[in-house]
């Protein structure tokens, strides 16, 4: 396999620049992750597939043990404390609770664990301490049990989001406040409560903004400059732009990453995603309800439905998609030999389910493998990968894009499996044995049939008896 130069989009330039890591022997990437006082809407997964893509194509290009991928976990936030105070626990309680359905979720979407997931309540010393150095360089200022950033203190706050101080204004929910000098200072900590989580500080008892969070997570895990940070669009303003002020001046440093990555949007049917528009749903609902075009739907369409658009483009969450999704799985999954396709018609052109063609000169791993090194261009990588032939070449190719075709065909054996209640099982053993009874050699095979393609194994006992087990 050869290893093609890596070009990503960089939103600090506006152009696609070849990836030069700082150490290719320690490549350090950052990915804002999710506050956890509820479930992880689909819009959510997006960021988790995408960037999981690129820490597996990363891996594969500079070696598993050189890459470091790092996606914090927001646990406290007004949201979380609110919700926490509502249920009458802990913000503890709540956020490990949340926590442990969303790192359920996301195995499911076929992502890798990130080989650091910070807690932000876990940092709380490494705020304090960036905060006070951007006080003692003249960056922020300390008020009523707030400290904030002076906005104008740092010339070249905007870079990223390229706006202008009149258009941050417009765009940003600016709060006046008394103990505010400019409009734009966004907080840094803030006083808390006697009810409300909070820690000990040189200003107060208090808690963190959401901004320091991640310039303290990033600067404990990765340091003071590194190589990739990415997120969804909508973060880019105020909340990367801030992270920027806050890492650069504390750290006196040009840049707190080299690359700044970030996927577009996504919409449901056509809609933006709201709850008063109803059309609202999680991911954790898609993979365990039929909230979402009535049934359920395993996680590794889910993975390839976010990737058939590229990163970069908004993206529309419909049914059809999905559906299509598990189509192209299906098909794969029979090429493979891991799924048993049912007669639907997939048409022709399966290529070889015997396997053969190993080891031709056929270079399908190599072109999938330059789609992705070009910006991560999905949709061109899984266009490849419907023309790729060879078992083994296809095998590794899904496995770079993380969808494991084995993953999916157990997941509909299950589901098979599950839709026999043993009243249905036990009814069809009985109409079996009086098949055999009158000799009836076709219907009983077709029953055992019938049952076997949901994963029910029948077996005959000497004594007349018909016993079954679910197959695995
Ligand atoms: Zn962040």
């Amino acid at each position: 396999m050869s290893t093609p130069a890596l070009k990503i989009y960089n939103t600090l330039t506006r152009t696609k620049e070849e990836f030069r890591p700082i150490d290719p022997a320690h490549v350090r990437m950052y990915v804002c992750g999710p506050t956890v006082y509820d479930y992880a809407h689909i819009g959510n997964a997006r960021p988790l597939i995408v960037f999981d893509v690129l820490f597996r194509l990363l891996r594969h290009l500079y070696g598993a043990e050189h890459v470091a991928y790092v996606r914090n976990i927001t646990d406290v936030d007004d949201k979380i404390n609110a919700r926490a105070f509502e249920r009458g626990i802990s913000i503890r309680e709540l956020t490990d609770e949340t926590n442990k359905v969303f790192q359920q979720d996301v195995k499911a979407l076929g992502c890798l664990e990130p080989t650091v997931q910070p807690r932000a309540t876990e940092h709380i010393a490494q705020m304090v301490a960036i905060i006070e150095r951007l006080i003692a360089s003249g960056h922020a200022y300390a008020a009523d049990g707030h400290v904030l950033f002076d906005v104008p203190s740092m010339p070249n706050y905007g870079r990223l989001s390229r706006r202008s101080l009149d258009e941050m204004m417009a765009g940003a929910r600016v709060d006046v406040a008394p103990y505010k000098r400019g409009d734009m200072d966004f907080v840094l900590w803030k006083p808390s409560k006697e009810n409300e989580p909070g820690w000990d500080s040189p200003w107060g008892r208090g808690r963190p903004g959401w901004h320091i969070e991640c310039s303290a997570m990033s600067w404990a895990h990765l340091g003071e400059t590194f190589d990739i940070h990415g997120g969804g669009i909508d973060l880019v303003f105020p909340h990367h732009e801030n992270e920027i002020a806050q890492s650069c001046c504390a750290f006196g440093r040009d840049v707190m990453a080299n690359y700044w990555m970030h996927n577009g949007f996504l919409q449901v049917e056509g809609e933006k995603m709201s709850k008063s528009l109803g059309n609202f749903v999680t991911i954790h609902e898609l993979l365990h309800t039929d909230k979402f075009g009535g049934r359920k739907w395993p996680g590794e369409v889910l993975r390839l439905a976010m990737l058939r658009t590229h990163y970069r483009q908004p993206i529309d969450w419909t049914v059809k998609a999905l559906e299509e999704a598990e189509l192209s799985l299906r098909k794969w999954g029979a090429e493979i030999g891991a799924v048993e396709l049912d007669g639907e018609g997939f048409g022709s052109g399966f290529g070889s389910p015997d396997g053969s063609g190993y080891g031709g000169g056929f270079t399908g791993v190599d072109t999938v493998m330059d789609a992705l090194a070009d910006d991560l261009n999905t949709p061109l990588a899984l266009t490849i990968l419907h023309a790729v032939e060879n078992k083994r070449e296809l095998d590794v190719s899904l496995k770079l894009l993380g969808i494991d075709v084995q993953s999916y065909a157990d997941w509909v054996q299950i589901e098979k499996s599950r839709s026999f209640d043993e009243g249905a099982i036990d009814m069809l053993i009985r109409a079996r044995l009086a098949a055999r009874a009158s000799k009836n050699w076709a219907e009983s095979d077709r029953i055992r049939d019938e049952l076997a393609a949901a994963g029910i194994a029948l077996k005959d006992n000497k004594d007349g008896t018909t016993t079954w087990e679910v197959k695995r």
